[in-house]
Formats: structure tokens, sequence, C-alpha cells
């Protein structure tokens, strides 16, 4: 298990590893989506290849606003791994009704409030085994 792996819904990112691969294609160009049920348009979080209310299997993607705010957080300033700099802010992020378990970038953690506006910053991470890039949801102070 590596170290991102609570924020990472979909750790095998490629299109023979995941129908939804198209979450990290729109994350590479800055852009947050998830899956919208095609039957009774529920949003959910994490995307969905089926609806977990009226179980369908047909499903839109959607671009999120990128703009949320700061529901909840924490400060994690031990137990990092090596190469990885603490302090490293993680945070549950309100956008568009979805509350989002994410990475805060960019933050002085002593500076960090819930209700704080931030904005969608996807975070590169090490490619995979093949070279693909790599990418988990993160956001940064608006
Ligand atoms: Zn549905």
């Amino acid at each position: 298990m590596s170290y991102f792996r609570a924020t990472d819904p979909f750790p095998l990112e490629s299109p023979e590893h995941t129908k939804l691969h198209e979450f990290y294609s729109r994350l590479a160009t800055g852009r947050l989506a998830t899956t919208r049920c095609a039957e009774c348009k529920r949003l959910a979080w994490p995307p969905r290849a089926f609806c977990g209310e009226c179980g369908s299997d047909r499903f839109d993607w959607v671009d999120l606003s990128g703009e949320g705010t700061i529901h909840a957080f924490t400060i994690q300033e031990v137990g990092l791994p090596p190469g990885f700099e603490g302090p490293r802010v993680f945070a549950i992020v309100k956008i568009d009704g979805l509350r989002v378990f994410s990475i805060l970038v960019d933050a002085e953690p002593a500076k960090v409030a819930i209700g704080q506006p931030v904005r969608v910053s996807p975070l590169r991470i090490a490619d995979d085994p093949n070279g693909n890039a790599r990418w988990l949801p993160a956001f940064r102070p608006a």
C-alpha cells in the first residue's frame, strides 16, 4: 500500500486497468471530474462505474467547479516516509455538494482554516510501472 493510497481512489489509472481512467485524463489537464448517473442523475464521489442508488451502469462524466472550501483538515508532522517533506496537510474539501478527501498543497499549516476557499490543483506523483504519468486530486489555497 502506497503512502497516498488513502487519497487515491483508483491507483491503476490506465484504460487497461479501469474504465474510470477518464478521471485521470481530466485530472492531468487540471480538471477534477466525477460521474453522474445517466438514470437517476445522482453525482457520485468517488467516481463510480455503476450507481449506488439505482444500480445503473450508465454514467456521464462531469467536471466539478474547481472551487471549494475546507470542511475539515489535519496536519501530519511525523511519520512521513523518506523523501516527503512535512508537515503535510490533508483536508476534506466541500465542492459542488461533495466532500472530497484530499491533499492541500502550498499551504502554511498554521494558516489553514475551516471554511477557507481552495482551488483544484492536481498533484503529479511517481509514474506507474509503465512510465505513465499519475496524478492525485489536490487543492491549494485560493
Ligand atoms: Zn442512479
